[in-house]
């Protein structure tokens, strides 16, 4: 049996780590990002640049090929904000429940409630080389919380085709199959697979 290929996930965050690990099962050994490595300052001005950043850290860390993501909510009524800046939107050192709660009362007059989450997945080679790919997920900013799953911003987001329900009322594999990061990562793969 051929071994799988190993990388070291950049993210330490529990709810996206166990949906990167479902999400690559099988295909890639994913290995825990270890804890003695330090947060990165995630401060580049691109998903993708902040995704390289996170990498970057964990294969000078680690000498082994890494992956990681950033994810952007781009809200219509908001002129795509939070974007970049989504894990942030309520302060420094806030809380999901936070940034929930900010964007729920920016939105309590708007009509228009399209928004878009979009993730970058990118692997990174201690030779430097890299795959950088992208997924989006269209949907709506729900008028309040529904369903207690999941993380982030998954109780106010309802995905397109997704029946209405929010990302934390849906099942994880139903989530998975429309998701942002589903999408990033499946491509992922499928990149992987072709230069393999
Ligand atoms: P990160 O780049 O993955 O750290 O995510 C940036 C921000 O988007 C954080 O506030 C996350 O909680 C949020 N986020 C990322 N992915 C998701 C998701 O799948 N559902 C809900 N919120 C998410």
């Amino acid at each position: 049996m051929t071994a799988l290929p190993q990388f070291v996930c950049a993210s330490a965050n529990p709810g996206k780590v166990a949906e990167i690990q479902a999400l690559l099962r099988g295909v890639v050994d994913l290995l825990p990002r270890p804890e003695a490595v330090p947060d990165v300052v995630e401060d580049a001005d691109t998903l993708i640049g902040n995704a390289r950043l996170k990498a970057a850290a964990l294969v000078e860390a680690t000498g082994l090929p890494a992956l990681a993501d950033d994810t952007g909510l781009e809200v219509s009524a908001l002129c795509g904000a939070p974007g970049v800046h989504t894990a942030r939107y309520a302060g420094e050192g806030c809380s999901d429940a936070d940034n929930r709660h900010k964007m729920l009362g920016e939105l309590t007059d708007a009509e228009d409630r399209t928004a878009a989450f979009r993730t970058v997945a990118l692997a990174l080679w201690p030779d430097g080389s890299e795959i950088a790919v992208e997924g989006v997920c269209a949907g709506t900013i729900t008028t309040e919380e529904r369903g207690a799953a999941g993380f982030g911003y998954d109780a106010i987001f309802a995905p397109d085709g997704g029946g209405g329900l929010t990302f934390s009322e849906m099942g994880v594999d139903a989530k998975h199959a429309v998701s942002h990061r589903g999408k990033a990562f499946r491509a992922l793969l499928a990149e992987l697979d072709r230069r393999s």
